[in-house]
């Protein structure tokens, strides 16, 4: 390995998705002499552990999903074999471990100094550097940003909580399982279970309240929650850990819980996922030697610009708890470098966390961006609103039989006279792809008598969203 250099002038801890951005371009863009210190592997959670094998994966179980109903639009197709899980997770894994040579290359490229190590901060300006052989180095930087991300949060404090795994031990499952659970009522756990169930495996899904993704529109949380269970996810409304057990001739599971309040068992679980948030990443940091303040919930609190109370330190990503999305730590990340290392007029530039669209791969898929229904009462009044709802059978279920059909539902939120967009929100087929371009349109201000200007495509699901009355 190249020696480490001791003086540098941005420091970034943490190669991930907001790291990585802010360093490539710091150098690329200003010719800064920047350095990226990595613990694990290039790319952080969402290339490893987080969006890309997740999204693969979500393809399979889309694939499956399109195999079953295949037979309703006359093909034979015929499943002479269950889903090859081991194959597809090897060649999942080759292209992340291709993804992490290409994020090697491109800070090769962009002329960032890249040190495989665990970072330390020994003072405002001081870090220090593990390798992986043990030794120690010291770095010196004028400026330092903390990218350092989260780790799942441990399960609860049940007996036998170490037997469950986390988002992480997912993607190192190696066989198609028989049976999992799931716990938690968020985009992972929610993801995960599709998948697994549209995969054919008996999928268990235990939340605490009457329905999951709670922090999206009430329509939202409503319809997906029917729908997982008509697809026959086994959905535990109400329910409470109480103790894990392992049989260790055959490393089946247990899971005890309560379901509306009354005691309840399943048992020969494959894998008990634990899926109850992320944990920022900072044990370890040395937050405490450069005086860093974090917040109650231990994520490092920043102003809008990313500033931490130390004047040379900054943070942005998930380690921040801001919306903890791959596309938010990178637009972060690049503002902060062109903020701080670019010409004058951008010596204000900050990314504005307003109208951030986001995106579950549930089944069917969920896409919002914006003010809830509930949200958007209590900022406007309900009497300054005017939501518009539609749901409908989309075109590709007209040849499957009436229980063979999903779901598609959208809202529109406007607010005032002018009718502006605060809230868009749309569950069905194809809803990933469609925010994108709706998102714009909403980050651009635009009224309900922009969409209705738009002329529809036909035939589509989206042609619904301008032609809402
Ligand atoms: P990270 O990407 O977590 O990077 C932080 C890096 O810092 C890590 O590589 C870590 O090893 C390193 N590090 C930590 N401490 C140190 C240290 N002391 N020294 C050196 N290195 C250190 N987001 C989406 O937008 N879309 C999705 O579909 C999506 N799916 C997800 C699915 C799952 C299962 C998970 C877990 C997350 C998903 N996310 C998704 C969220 C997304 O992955 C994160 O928001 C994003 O990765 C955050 O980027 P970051 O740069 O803040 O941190
Ligand atoms: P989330 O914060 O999304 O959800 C966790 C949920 O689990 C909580 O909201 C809570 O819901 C429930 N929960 C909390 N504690 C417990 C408990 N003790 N027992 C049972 N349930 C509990 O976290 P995730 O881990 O799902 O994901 C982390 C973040 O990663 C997400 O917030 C998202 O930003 C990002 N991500 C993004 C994806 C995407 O963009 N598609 C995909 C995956 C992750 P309740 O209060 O209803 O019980």
């Amino acid at each position: 390995m190249a020696p480490i250099s001791k003086e540098i002038d941005f420091l970034v801890i943490g190669g991930g998705s907001g790291g990585l951005a802010s360093a490539r371009a710091a150098s690329s863009k200003f010719g800064v002499k920047a350095m990226v210190i990595e613990g694990k592997r290039l790319g952080g959670t969402c290339v490893n552990v987080g969006c890309v094998p997740k999204k693969v994966t979500f393809n399979a179980a889309a694939i499956a999903e399109t195999i079953h109903q295949a037979k309703d639009y006359g093909f034979s197709v015929q499943e002479t074999a269950p889903f090859d899980w081991t194959t597809f997770k090897h060649k999942r894994d080759a292209y992340i471990k291709r993804l992490n040579g290409i994020y090697e290359r491109n800070l090769a490229n962009d002329k960032v100094e890249y040190v495989h190590g665990w970072a330390r901060l020994l003072s405002k300006n001081e870090v220090e550097v593990t390798t992986d052989d043990g030794a120690k180095s010291v770095v010196n930087a004028k400026k330092i940003l903390v990218a350092v991300g989260g780790n799942p949060t441990h399960g609860p404090d049940v007996p036998g909580s170490e037997y469950g795994i986390n988002s992480d031990g997912f993607f190192d499952i190696e066989t198609l399982p028989k049976k999992v659970a799931l716990v938690g009522a968020g985009y992972i756990a929610v993801e995960f279970a599709g998948m697994f169930n549209a995969l054919g495996v008996e999928t268990h899904l235990f939340i605490r309240y009457g329905t999951f993704l709670r922090h999206f529109d009430p329509m939202i949380q409503e319809t997906v929650t029917k729908e997982y269970e008509r697809l026959g996810v086994h959905v535990h409304k109400h329910s409470t850990s109480v103790k894990v057990e392992k049989d260790g001739a055959t490393n089946k599971l247990t899971y005890h819980f309560t379901e509306e309040g009354k005691d309840g068992v399943v048992s020969e679980i494959d894998h008990l996922i634990w899926a109850i948030g992320r944990t920022p990443a900072t044990q370890g940091l040395g937050l405490e030697n450069a005086g860093v303040k974090q917040t109650e919930t231990g994520h490092i609190a920043v102003d809008a610009y990313q500033n931490t109370n130390v004047e040379n330190i900054y943070a942005l990503g998930d380690v921040t708890g801001q919306m903890e999305l791959t596309p938010v730590a990178i637009a972060a990340g690049r503002r902060l470098a062109t903020r701080l290392f670019g010409p004058p007029e951008f010596s204000t530039l900050k990314l504005d966390y307003n109208g951030i669209p986001s995106v579950v791969f549930s089944h069917p898929e969920v896409g919002s961006i914006g003010l809830t229904e509930p949200q958007a009462v209590e900022k406007y009044g309900r009497e300054n609103l005017k939501i518009y709802k539609t749901a409908f059978t989309a075109m590709y279920y007209a040849m499957m039989e009436p229980d063979q059909k999903g779901p598609t539902s959208y809202k529109l939120i406007c607010a005032g006279p002018e009718e502006r967009v605060v809230g868009l929100h749309i569950l069905g087929l194809g809803s990933g792809e469609m925010l994108q371009g709706f998102g714009v349109a909403v980050k651009m201000g635009a009224t309900k008598a922009d969409f209705d200007s738009c002329v529809a495509i036909h035939p589509t699901s989206a042609e619904e969203l301008v032609t809402l009355k």
